[in-house]
């Protein structure tokens, strides 16, 4: 099989002047990472002690729910070493945010750490609710699409007719649920279908194994023919005995891909004032990415330890449920990331300029059918995936 990546970069306002400086052709290679230091000592020199406003958030990554149906074995929801049960952000929570910031925002992503949003009944109501109070916001995220009726996924489809969303759907009928465990290839495409019907933009994400690897282009076919706006073949999070790494096609592990990148001289621009964008996990707390949270339930990397004593010590002052988001942006918490995320080596590894270049090589093969867009349009910044 040919693969068939197209390298992209489309200009979100939002990101930052290390992403100009590094995609720019105008500045030659050579004096791209200068330019990026003094960008980068300068931006901190600026930046590093202030105070967080709400008139700086331009996106929101929101985790809906942290309840899913499926198991798939490399999920962090797997990894899980602190308690973190079953919690939803209902829509009288979300209304708590401020209506004002609501009404600036460029972009909002329902994706998340542990969670499908789908697994939230009332996603059809903040998503029109969204949609009312700013037409223009962008709405993005990605499901297993394998809960709720057919009309549920029509009615919410209409509030996605100009962001998207990400169906994963991992081979066809014979091997989808072989990863995605406890989901239904027919349903997930059932309910694909009845999205698009209702004026969604769809993505078919597909995650490449060696049981699946003969079928990325039939699934292509199968995604133009129901009106999916796109398709992408990538790379799993890892592999094991059972679900073993494709052979026709070259793979590389992220954790691998970002070695390759690895950048002594490289810094962090953490999300909230590099993009603008913060992050918010089902329960409530709010975090500068989903990195942080996922790190505090899971401690999955020892490099970014230094936000579990954060978390421990300030989750009460960080739930948008209980306290005002413009209070917990300017506290102590947010202070304190933005601070330590400046030289922490895991920061400087994730969120240098380097990160859209990792996301591009997980790609293994891809197709745009419409011109409606990018995948990498409605999926959060971040790099992280779910399963
Ligand atoms: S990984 Fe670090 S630098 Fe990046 S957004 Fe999260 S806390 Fe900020
Ligand atoms: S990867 Fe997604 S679909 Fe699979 S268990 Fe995790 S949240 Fe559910």
């Amino acid at each position: 099989m040919q693969a068939f990546v197209k390298p992209k970069f489309k200009w979100m306002a939002y990101h930052h002047l290390n992403f100009a400086i590094s995609n720019s052709p105008a500045i030659p290679n050579i004096d791209k990472i200068a330019c990026i230091s003094v960008a980068c000592e300068n931006f901190w020199d600026k930046h590093s002690h202030m105070n967080l406003h709400l008139e700086q958030i331009k996106a929101l990554n929101v985790e809906a729910s942290s309840k899913c149906t499926a198991k798939c074995p490399f999920c962090s929801r797997q990894q899980k070493i602190r308690p973190y049960g079953p919690h939803i952000i209902s829509f009288e929570a979300f209304k708590k945010l401020p209506a004002d910031m609501i009404s600036r925002l460029r972009r909002i992503t329902f994706a998340g750490n542990f969670g499908d949003f789908s697994t939230n009944p009332e996603m059809t109501d903040i998503a029109a609710y969204v949609k009312n109070l700013n037409p223009g916001v962008v709405l993005g995220g990605d499901t297993n699409g394998m809960v709720q009726s057919t009309e549920w996924w029509r009615a919410l489809g209409s509030s996605f007719h100009d962001g998207g969303l990400i169906f994963s759907v991992d081979g066809l009928a014979d091997t989808h649920a072989l990863h995605r465990v406890g989901t239904d290839y027919h349903a997930v495409i059932r309910n694909m279908e009845a999205f698009i019907r209702g004026g969604g933009v769809a993505f078919w994400k597909f995650i490449v194994f060696a049981h699946n690897e003969h079928q990325v282009e039939a699934a292509a076919r199968i995604a133009e023919d129901i009106g999916c706006a796109g398709f992408k073949a990538i790379t799993s999070r890892d592999y094991n005995d059972r679900l073993e790494p494709p052979r026709q096609i070259d793979v590389k592990l992220k954790r691998e891909i970002f070695r390759d990148y690895a950048d002594d001289e490289a810094c962090a621009m953490c999300n909230p004032i590099g993009k603008g964008s913060i992050y918010l996990a089902a329960d409530g707390t709010v975090h500068p990415c989903c990195f942080a949270h996922c790190m505090y339930i899971t401690e999955h990397n020892r490099l970014f330890r230094f936000i579990v004593p954060l978390i421990d010590k300030y989750q009460d002052r960080i739930n948008f449920k209980t306290r005002s988001l413009a209070e917990i942006l300017s506290g102590p918490y947010f202070k304190a990331v933005l601070a330590a995320s400046e030289t922490n080596p895991y920061c400087r590894m994730k969120c240098n300029v380097y990160k859209q270049k990792v996301r591009d090589e997980l790609v293994v093969y891809e197709r745009d059918f419409r011109d409606v867009g990018t995948m990498r349009d409605v999926s959060d910044d971040s790099v992280k995936q779910k399963g």
